[in-house]
C-alpha cells in the first residue's frame, strides 16, 4: 500500500480555533462517495457553515479538498472530479475561538500513521490538550485544532497494531469527541465514553454511512442502524462492522443538542428531537400558563416545536407564527463581530404585522445566551401594536460557558450570569418571562444523570 496523500488546491482562509461546532459525515463502499458526502454535509449544515472539507479514498490513496463556506458551494463538479474512490469522510466546521490567519484549520485533517494515510474529522472539544501536548515535546503543530493532537498522538505510536494504538490514544483524551477516521480501506467511527455529541451509523447499498445526525440518512438512501455506543470504536470495512470497546460508558450527553443545536428531524441520544421539544413546550405551558394569550409564536427555527407543544391544548394561546424566518440569512450567532450580529438579527426575521396588532402574544425561544435577539424582537412586536408580550424559554438560564464544543461566550457575556430573571425581563421589555426549570428538564430526560447540564449548572466533568 502506498503512503500517499494527494493534496490539491486548498483555498481555505484560516482561523485559529480550539473547540468548534462541527458536523461529521462519511460513507464506505458506495458509488459517488464524495458526491453523497456533499449531500450528507448539506443535510447537517445547521451544525456549522464556515468551512467544509472532504477526504476520499480509492482503497490506496486519499484525496483531500477543503474550502470556506457551506458544502454545496465549496464542492462543485470540478472539485468532486478529484475526490476519487468509494469511501469518503466529510466535515463542516464553525470555529469558536480567536483568529489565526496563518494556519489551515480545516478538516478532515490528514497525516500518516505507520506508513498509512489517515484522515480525521472531529466534533467536540478536547479539554486536556495542554497536558497531552507535553507527551509530544518535539512535535510541531501545523494547525490550532485539538483534532491535530489526536493525529499526532496516533503518529507517535510506533509499534503495535493500529486498532490497539487508537484505543490507547482515545483513552488519553478528556472532553468531548465524536470522530470519523478514514483509512484507505476502512471508515472508523468513535465516540467518547460520555457520548457527549451524537454520532450514528446507517447501512446503504451494501455499504455504510456515518453521520453526526440521523437527519442526513434518508436523503442519501441510508437506513439508520443505531448510535455509535459511547466508549466504542466501530470499524466499517469489507469485513463488515466490527465494534471494539475502549472505555466503559459514563454518559454526559449534551442537553443543548436536544434544546437548540440538533435538527428536529434527528434522533439523538435515543430520542427524537422534535418530540423532546414538544414536551418542553407542554411543560412550560403547564408551569407558566398565560390565561389572556391570543397566540403563541416561536422565534424560528429552533423554538418551532416548543411553541407547537405549548399551543397543543389551546389554553394559553393558539399556535400561530407571527415571526417568520428570512431564509436568505444564516444563523445570527455565526457572525464574527457584535456589529454584524446585530445587523443580521434585523435581517433575519419578518413580522406578520396584521396578525400582531392588539394581540397578547406568547413568544417562545429555545434559549437566551447573550440576550441580543429577544430584546429586539419584543421591541418590534410592541412597535407593531402587540397588547402584551409573554416570553417563555425552553431551557434553564445559560449561566456557564460550554467547554465541550457548543459555542457559548465567556461567562461575563452570558446575560443570565449577570442578571436575575426579573432583570432579564426588564431588559427584554416583556410583560413576563419564564425559563424551563432545570428540575423539569431533568424530568424530561431518561436517566437525568446521563446528561450534561454544565451550561446551566456549572457541573463540568
Ligand atoms: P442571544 O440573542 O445571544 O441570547 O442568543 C439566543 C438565540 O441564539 C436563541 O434564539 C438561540 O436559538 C440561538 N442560539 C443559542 N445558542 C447558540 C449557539 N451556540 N450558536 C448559535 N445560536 C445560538
Amino acid at each position: 500500500m502506498h503512503a500517499d496523500i494527494c493534496y490539491f488546491k486548498n483555498r481555505a482562509v484560516v482561523l485559529k480555533e480550539e473547540g468548534s461546532m462541527c458536523g461529521v459525515f462519511g460513507v464506505f463502499d458506495v458509488d459517488s462517495a464524495a458526491g453523497l458526502t456533499v449531500l450528507g454535509l448539506h443535510n447537517i449544515q445547521h451544525r456549522a457553515i464556515d468551512y467544509s472539507g472532504i477526504v476520499s479514498s480509492d482503497g490506496e490513496h486519499v484525496y483531500r479538498f477543503c474550502g470556506m463556506g457551506i458544502a454545496r458551494r465549496v464542492f462543485t463538479e470540478k472539485e468532486l472530479a478529484h475526490l476519487h474512490g468509494r469511501h469518503a469522510l466529510g466535515h463542516i466546521r464553525y470555529p469558536t475561538v480567536t483568529d489565526d490567519c496563518t494556519r489551515d484549520n480545516t478538516q478532515p485533517i490528514v497525516g500518516t500513521v505507520q506508513g498509512i494515510p489517515i484522515a480525521i474529522a472531529h466534533n467536540g472539544n478536547i479539554t486536556n490538550r495542554e497536558e497531552l501536548e507535553k507527551l509530544l515535546p518535539n512535535k510541531k503543530f501545523s494547525t490550532s485544532m485539538d483534532t491535530e493532537l489526536i493525529l499526532r498522538l496516533l503518529e507517535a505510536q510506533n509499534d503495535g497494531d493500529f486498532d490497539t494504538n487508537l484505543s490507547t490514544v482515545l483513552n488519553l483524551l478528556r472532553g468531548s469527541f465524536s470522530l470519523g477516521i478514514l483509512l484507505p480501506d476502512r471508515l472508523i467511527a468513535a465516540r467518547d465514553p460520555q457520548g457527549n455529541r451524537p454520532l450514528s451509523v446507517a447501512k446503504m447499498n451494501g455499504g455504510y454511512c456515518i453521520s453526526s445526525e440521523t437527519c442526513a440518512f434518508p436523503s442519501v438512501g441510508a437506513k439508520y442502524e443505531g448510535d455509535i455506543e459511547p466508549g466504542t470504536i466501530v470499524s466499517l470495512s469489507s469485513d463488515g462492522c466490527i465494534i471494539t470497546r475502549f472505555a466503559d460508558p459514563a454518559l454526559k450527553q449534551c442537553q443543548f443538542e436536544r434544546i437548540y443545536y440538533a435538527q428536529p428531524a434527528s434522533t439523538i441520544f435515543g430520542g427524537n428531537v422534535a418530540d423532546f421539544r414538544v414536551e418542553v413546550g407542554k411543560t412550560l405551558e403547564k408551569l407558566f400558563p398565560v390565561s389572556d394569550a391570543d397566540i403563541v409564536t416561536p422565534v424560528p427555527d429552533s423554538a418551532n416545536f416548543i411553541a407547537l407543544g405549548w399551543g397543543e391544548n389551546g389554553r394559553s394561546g393558539k399556535y400561530f407564527p407571527v415571526i417568520l424566518r428570512n431564509h436568505y440569512v444564516g444563523r445570527t450567532f455565526i457572525s464574527p463581530t457584535h456589529m454584524v450580529r446585530d445587523i443580521r438579527v434585523a435581517q433575519k426575521f419578518i413580522f406578520a404585522e396584521d396578525k400582531i396588532q392588539g394581540k397578547s402574544i406568547v413568544v417562545i425561544d429555545d434559549s437566551i445566551v447573550r440576550g441580543t435577539t429577544l430584546p429586539k424582537i419584543v421591541q418590534k412586536l410592541k412597535e407593531l401594536g402587540a397588547r402584551a408580550i409573554h416570553v417563555r424559554i425552553g431551557s434553564p438560564p445559560v449561566r456557564y460557558s460550554c467547554i465541550y464544543g457548543i459555542d457559548t461566550p465567556s461567562e461575563d457575556e452570558l446575560i443570565a450570569s449577570r442578571r436575575s430573571i426579573d432583570g432579564m425581563r426588564k431588559l427584554l421589555g416583556a410583560d413576563s418571562l419564564e425559563f424551563l426549570p432545570i428540575e423539569e428538564l431533568k424530568k424530561l430526560s431518561p436517566r437525568p444523570e446521563s446528561f450534561c447540564c454544565a451550561c446551566f449548572d456549572g457541573k463540568y466533568w
